[in-house]
């Protein structure tokens, strides 16, 4: 997407926004905010909050200016391995957080998102209820990135 983005795309800014994220009210502010890079604020599958730390951003609902994109030299994102290749140390956000500030430019949030998660349903008193399992959740995010083409 960044590669047509950048090659055929004429458009100034590119939102993207993940197949399991579930935008929100507050997911407006994203829209509105003017800077090169902005995220909104997301969780996991696991119930925490994603890339909290100084200059991480998730890229579940991302705003991305043109020159961000060129600036980049391609690929913009790579899962990172252990050097056994046993466990993922980072996934596509970090690397491309790298990457943007190399290139001088740092993220902005704005707003929040939404996230579609597993839970599990069983029949309450009043009807069905939903139960987050967070140790269910984390095995479910492992099993997906360890299957991932
Ligand atoms: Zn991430």
């Amino acid at each position: 997407m960044f590669k047509w983005f950048r090659d055929e795309c004429t458009l100034p800014w590119l939102l993207t926004i993940d197949d399991d994220m579930v935008p929100l009210s507050e997911t407006d502010e994203l829209v509105h905010k003017d800077a090169p890079i902005v995220a909104t604020r997301a969780w996991a599958k696991t119930g925490a909050e994603s890339h909290t730390g100084p200059g991480e951003f998730s890229m579940a609902c991302l705003k991305v200016h043109r020159s961000v994109v060129e600036a980049i030299e391609p690929p913009w994102f790579a899962f990172e391995y252990t050097d056994d290749g046993a466990a993922q140390t980072s996934c596509e956000c970090g690397y491309f957080a790298r990457k943007a500030r190399a290139a001088g430019f740092e993220c902005v949030h704005a707003g929040k998102i939404g996230h579609r998660i597993t839970v599990t349903v069983v029949p309450g008193e009043n009807g069905p209820e939903m139960i987050f399992d967070p140790a269910m959740a984390r095995i479910n995010k492992q099993f997906l990135s360890r299957n991932k083409p």
